[in-house]
């Protein structure tokens, strides 16, 4: 499952991850694991936090797609539809990629396909189609239509 963090695109992942585990009266979530097993800086570098079998707390369960049987995979950034850099873009397109060759019956897809929320700011079921994957590793339910209605941005992220 792709995210966005909505944050400042200078945010880090190690930021990002500290806010998870920092306790509720220090402004954190307070929770013992974080929120995604990878994130990808804005610059493009991809940071590695849990090993792919550690579910990590990205999404509220909803119609069978919960954290036990999803990889959650974040970009920095993502405050406004499309705010995403290319370099995030080559870094993402080369994880996908190599996720769907690693687990040929992994459905790709994005949080807003499951929760009423913008993350990760478009839709992952064109995006994953423009890289090349293959329907069947493309989970094309949009429960809420909010991938739906999101704006074509594959030509300008
Ligand atoms: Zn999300």
């Amino acid at each position: 499952m792709v995210h966005c963090a909505a944050s400042n695109p200078n945010a880090k992942a190690k930021d990002i991850q500290e806010w998870f585990l920092r306790s509720v009266a220090k402004g954190g979530r307070g929770w013992s694991k974080g929120g995604y097993a990878e994130i990808i800086e804005w610059n493009g570098t991809l940071v590695k936090l849990y090993d792919d079998e550690v579910p990590t707390n990205g999404v509220k369960a909803y119609k069978g797609v919960s954290n036990s049987n999803t990889l959650h995979i974040c970009l920095v950034g993502g405050r406004t539809e499309g705010e995403i850099s290319k370099e995030q873009k080559a870094t993402l397109e080369k994880r996908l990629l190599e996720k769907v060759e690693k687990y040929p019956h992994a459905k790709l897809l994005g949080h807003n396909q499951v929760a009423v929320k913008a993350c990760p700011n478009f839709d992952v079921r064109r995006y994953s189609k423009s890289i090349g994957i293959e329907d069947k590793n493309i989970f094309w339910e949009d429960y809420y239509e909010i991938a739906t209605k999101m704006k074509q941005i594959i030509d300008t992220i």
